[in-house]
This record gives C-alpha cells, sequence and structure tokens, in this order.
C-alpha cells in the first residue's frame, strides 16, 4: 500500500521555516566534540538566571495547586498587574478586556499576524529583522514587504516607510529596540510612523520585547502616542526582562474588536498559559524592586567590553541603542558572505556568532554577536578578537 499522499503535511506549513540557528548549533557542538573551546555568541538569552522573587512564586503556585485550568486570556490578577504596568510604564490606557497573556512573544506575534493579514495583504517592516517575522506574515496569507534599516540614515522612517505603502499595505511591524541591529527608533521617528499610520489607515503591530534593554534612551511604546489607541497591537514578553526565556509567557494588548480574534486563537491553540507560570509572571510585572535597573546595568559593562573589542579588531560596528547584540559589518575582514565569514570567524577564533543573511538580505555583509554573557566569557571573546 503506497502511503505516501497519507503523511503529506498540509501546504500552508510549507510556508513556515525552521531555525537556521540549528546549522550554527550544529557546527559549534562539532567543534565542542573536536575537542576545541567555543566561544557562544550566537544565543539570544539574557546571561542572568530567572530572579529569584520569581522562581518562588511559581514554586507557591505549585504548592498551593494552582494547577488547573485558568481563563484562557489570563488569571485576573496577572491582567490587573499588566494593566497597571501599561498604564504607568507603557503610557498604555487600556481596560483588562483588552488585554490577553500569550506564550511568549512567538506567540502573540502569531495570533497577531494571523488576527489582522487576509490573504495578499501586505506588511512592512524594517530589515534585517528578527528571523520570524516573514514567516508568520506569509503563513498569515500576507506579503513581506521589507524596507532596509540602512535607508534610513538621512531620512525620515515614515518617509522611507511612506514609500513602500500600497493599496494592498494592511500593516507595519515596529519593533524597538530592534533585534537584530540594536537600533531604537526615536520618538519622533515613532511619531512620524504613528501620522502614517493614520495617514494611510494601518494598522501597527509594535514588538517590544526589549522595551527594558535601552541603553541611551528611554523606551518609547508607539501605541501610547495620538491616534495610535485603536490602531496599534502590542506584544510584550517577560523572556528577556525577566530571564524567562523557558517560562514561555508573554501578554498583548490591543483593540477590542483585534482582541477578540486574537482570544480565538488563542482558545483554539494553547487555551492558555501553563498557570503557575502566570503567578511568577504576576510577582515580575508587580515587581516594585530595582530588578530592571540592576539588570540594565549589569549589561552596560559587557555592551562596552565586546564594542570595544569588536572595534579594536578592525571592524567597523554601531554602538547598539538597545537590546544585547552586536551588529558589526565584516565585510572587508572576513568576506561578504556573512555564511562563510561566520564559518571563518568560528575557526580563527573560536567565536560563534549568527550570520547577518539569517536576518534577511539586507543583513548580508554582517554577523550578530550577543553580549548577554558572563563577562569571563566576553573577556575570552576580547582576547580571541585580538588574535584575528
Ligand atoms: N521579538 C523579538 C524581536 C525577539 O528577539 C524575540 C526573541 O528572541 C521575541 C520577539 C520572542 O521571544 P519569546 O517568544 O521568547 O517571548
Amino acid at each position: 500500500m503506497n502511503q505516501t499522499e497519507a503523511i503529506r503535511p498540509s501546504a500552508r506549513t510549507r510556508r513556515l521555516g525552521f531555525s537556521e540557528i540549528v546549522t550554527i548549533r550544529n557546527q559549534v557542538l562539532a567543534m565542542v566534540g573536536a575537542g576545541r573551546s567555543v566561544i557562544r555568541l550566537e544565543g539570544g538569552e539574557p546571561f542572568a538566571p530567572t530572579p529569584d522573587f520569581v522562581k518562588e512564586a511559581i514554586k507557591r503556585a505549585l504548592d498551593q495547586n494552582q494547577t488547573r485550568y485558568a481563563p484562557s486570556s489570563g488569571i485576573p490578577p496577572l491582567l490587573e498587574a499588566v494593566r497597571t504596568k501599561l498604564a504607568e510604564r507603557n503610557r498604555i490606557e487600556a481596560p483588562a478586556s483588552r488585554i490577553i497573556v500569550v506564550n511568549g512573544g512567538a506567540h502573540g506575534l502569531f495570533c497577531s499576524f494571523q488576527a489582522t493579514l487576509d490573504e495578499g495583504d501586505e506588511a512592512i517592516f524594517l530589515s534585517p529583522h528578527w528571523t520570524p517575522i516573514r514567516d508568520l506574515v506569509s503563513y498569515a496569507g500576507g506579503t513581506a514587504v521589507p524596507v532596509p534599516w540602512r535607508e534610513l540614515d538621512g531620512a525620515a522612517a515614515a518617509e522611507v516607510i511612506g514609500r513602500r505603502i500600497t493599496p494592498r499595505t494592511r500593516l507595519i511591524y515596529v519593533n524597538t529596540p530592534s533585534n537584530p541591529t540594536g537600533k531604537v527608533l526615536s520618538r519622533s521617528e515613532l511619531e512620524g510612523i504613528a501620522r502614517l499610520a493614520v495617514d494611510r489607515d494601518l494598522l501597527v503591530i509594535s514588538d517590544e520585547a526589549y522595551e527594558d534593554l535601552v541603553w541611551e534612551e528611554p523606551h518609547v511604546s508607539i501605541g501610547s502616542l495620538a491616534g495610535m489607541e485603536r490602531r496599534t497591537i502590542t506584544v510584550f514578553t517577560l523572556s528577556k526582562s525577566f530571564s524567562l526565556t523557558g517560562g514561555r509567557i508573554g501578554y498583548v494588548v490591543a483593540d477590542e474588536a483585534i482582541m477578540d480574534a486574537i482570544r480565538r486563537l488563542v482558545l483554539s491553540s494553547t487555551n492558555g498559559v501553563s498557570t503557575p507560570t502566570q503567578f511568577g509572571a504576576l510577582a515580575a510585572i508587580s515587581d516594585r524592586s530595582d530588578h530592571l535597573a540592576r539588570m540594565r546595568e549589569a549589561f552596560r559593562p559587557r555592551r562596552e567590553l565586546l564594542l570595544d573589542a569588536v572595534r579594536a579588531a578592525g571592524l567597523r560596528c554601531e554602538a547598539p541603542r538597545g537590546a544585547f547584540y552586536l551588529f558589526p559589518e565584516v565585510r572587508e575582514r572576513l568576506g561578504k558572505d556573512s555564511w562563510a565569514a561566520m564559518t571563518g570567524l568560528l575557526e580563527r577564533t573560536g567565536i560563534a556568532t549568527v550570520p547577518g543573511a539569517v536576518f534577511g538580505s539586507e543583513g548580508e555583509g554582517h554577523l550578530r554577536m550577543s553580549f548577554s554573557m558572563p563577562m569571563e566569557v566576553l573577556e575570552q571573546a576580547a582576547a580571541a578578537l585580538r588574535r584575528l
């Protein structure tokens, strides 16, 4: 019996790629297997462990048998804590009915694109971009319209983005601070994009995964700007701010009509987030200690150390204004193919990085390096770069 037809996956799932980071991990593991030590700057996780007060809250929830179904949109005290945080820190005023708890930023973004794009709708985003975005757009039936970040050198963001708007444009995806570039859109740039969205009647999906990791200026949420309350979907995660990448928890704030669609998607996909993790998130978001400020300060010397070492090695590198990555231009030192540059750097120095091309063709000629590592590892990286 021929079963090949029966096991054919849906055409729709073929629109989704798979992480190219796996290729890098395999190269790293092969080197480690061959007895070489590797300085791993290819990751995207906070260097610090999850804060104790968050872990304690999760443990307490388990001990109190908070292990049953909870409302699929989130436990009420967490929704209330998020409402307060959004008002105080993001200047986004939204009742709890416009907030939902999701399984991390990735799930929040998946639901946001699914809730808004129809077949053929265009989604504009600045690129290099966080890798999954292109797939999330196409899986929702949309067409990805990447705009090179470099066009913002010397031109206003709204003007550059405005040139890409067509009758099929439905939304603009904004990621500030940006992974992988470390760029931050200023308040006036965000105001320009907001005016564009209002004038051209577009939605904005704002990915604020790195809201607490800003190095030069305070973070601005585009959803707080004039005219943006209803037309912005803002996606947050606890992954980076609270070292909770494995907790898989975040939250989304959106207009009621869009929230209704997102609620249906959450109900039909995960039916909510693990209940004990939600209690951990409640402790994290209600926290009034100086955890976030201390975390930011711990990142600063790491950023300086790696930035100085990369520049001393002759790589051109803009100082990142946010997030925890450097994105140096490596064409002259390591060649213009970023996959070959990644392999070359790994073989010559033992430093693992991510090729810029993984973040879209606009990232070609660059490598992404995380400075979210213990200081000793960054010292080793600096020493290895001196030998380049
Ligand atoms: N958005 C950006 C820009 C990211 O870099 C990440 C994670 O690396 C996410 C969203 C999603 O993170 P998570 O799904 O862990 O919340």
